[in-house]
């Protein structure tokens, strides 16, 4: 696996060796379990606005076709890298599997800021991508989704150039499409919605009442704004949010729905307010009774961890916590309840699983419908994660990675290996 680099395909690398330890998978079969099925990297030429051109790297890692095909979303960032969209694929293939939902995982993404590109240039980026990408994708190869730095205009355009390509409309191809394109109502807000109702359960068992508790969300995207918008609605003070322009706290309580409106306006919060604004390298650490990372990855490092002053850390993000800060937080298991991201964030792809089976009949849901289906969906993971947390007396993210391992690892030991 000599391909993948960097300090967060470490960690997918040391979270696998944690748990086969645990669950004594034999060394041999190890790196059948781990090692991505396929890496695809692509050179995406694109006319820049000044009339120049650009070459923008675009890569997709697929990480077994086990159990179905892949799936998994989509990332723009400035430093992307294979190591980073692999780590990203391998937990995919983990989430999916702890849920079950019949796909393994992948993720892939283009090495550009979204921000400093046009909407042309963007356009011409993406459909470029996907351009190069038909030969390894499909739906029932690889299904793509949004990630950071997407949206669902991106996923349209992806859509629009597959099918074009097809000579017919094919929906089923991405996840994550404005409804207007055959997306499924609920999509946009799943996993912020399913964020929430985990923390709801986690409440439950904390005794904890949501009026007179507080949050703090890090990361003010997707997943950021609508898991604040949702806490907000359970009557959670949210009293400190950041994105990467701006960080603000008050312990009164931050008006949320404006800096919806503010962001909706402007892209991003900077400038929504001068009297909040704070050091966002001390946002992690406040007291709250919630803390909901929902940005970028390895935010939560050992130091973090020893600081942190919330009751419940639920994983908006992808692999907010370092190795290091597991250990940490796992000496601290009496005081900080964890909601791993593989579980906690889940319900994105959920809803995603959703929007795919509902392309395929072209036969459509209610909103009550998606929202009744995802939340069955996740209470029955996270009970599953409850009891083997208690059974085995091992972590949260312990159990719900095992859960996931376990059950791709059976997969693949009852097909066999080819020839
Ligand atoms: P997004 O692009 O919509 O939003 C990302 C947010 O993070 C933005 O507000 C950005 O400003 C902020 N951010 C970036 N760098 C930051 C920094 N240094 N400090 C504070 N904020 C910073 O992305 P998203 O879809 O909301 O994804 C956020 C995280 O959730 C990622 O880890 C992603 O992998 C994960 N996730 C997303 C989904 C989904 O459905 N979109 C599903 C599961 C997991």
């Amino acid at each position: 696996m000599d391909i993948y680099t960097g300090p967060f395909f470490e960690q997918a690398r040391e979270n696998f060796a944690v748990i086969a330890d645990y669950l004594e998978i034999p060394e041999h079969q190890r790196l059948r379990l781990l090692m991505p099925k396929r890496a695809i990297v692509v050179a995406c030429p694109v006319h820049r606005d000044d009339g120049t051109e650009s070459v923008f790297t675009g890569y997709r890692v697929q990480h077994h076709l086990t159990m179905g095909p892949t799936k998994g979303g989509t990332r723009y960032a400035a430093n992307l890298h294979l190591g980073e969209v692999a780590a990203l694929a391998i937990a995919m293939s983990w989430k999916c599997a702890l849920t079950g939902l019949p796909y393994g995982g992948a993720k892939g993404g283009i090495c550009l800021d979204p921000y400093s590109l046009s909407k042309r240039e963007l356009e011409a980026v993406s459909r470029r991508y996907m351009q190069e990408m038909i030969p390894f994708v499909g739906p029932k190869t690889d299904v793509m989704a949004p990630d950071m730095g997407t949206n669902e205009q991106v996923m349209a355009w992806y859509m629009d150039t597959y099918s074009m390509y097809h000579g017919n409309t094919v929906t089923e191809i991405v996840t994550g499409k404005p409804v207007d394109a055959g997306g499924t109502v609920g999509r946009r807000e799943a996993t912020g919605h399913g964020v929430v109702h985990l923390v709801g359960r986690a409440m439950e068992r904390l005794g904890i009442h949501p009026a007179q508790s507080t949050a703090i969300v890090q990361g003010f995207g997707n997943v950021g704004s609508v898991t604040a918008q949702s806490l907000v609605q359970r009557g959670v003070r949210v009293v400190g949010v950041s994105d990467h322009t701006a960080c603000y706290y008050d312990a009164r309580g931050l008006d949320v729905p404006a800096m919806i409106r503010h962001t909706a306006q402007h892209g991003t919060l900077a400038g929504y307010s001068t009297e909040a604004a704070f050091d966002p390298r001390h946002l992690l650490t406040q007291p709250c009774d919630i803390l909901v990372p929902a940005a970028m990855e390895q935010v939560i490092t050992g130091d973090v961890a020893r600081k942190l002053q919330c009751r419940i850390l639920a994983e908006g993000a992808n692999g907010p916590t370092t190795p290091e800060a597991d250990r940490v937080l796992n000496e601290r298991r009496r005081e900080i309840f964890v909601i791993p991201d593989i579980l906690c964030n889940a319900g994105g792809v959920v809803v995603s699983y959703f929007e795919w089976v509902q392309d395929l009949q072209q036969l459509f849901w209610t909103e009550a419908e998606v929202s009744d289906r995802l939340n069955q969906v996740l209470e029955r993971a996270f009970h599953a994660v409850m009891d083997r947390a208690q059974r085995d007396k091992v972590s949260h993210r312990t159990a719900a990675l095992a859960i996931g391992i376990e059950k791709v690892q059976k997969a693949k030991l009852t097909r066999g290996l080819f020839p």
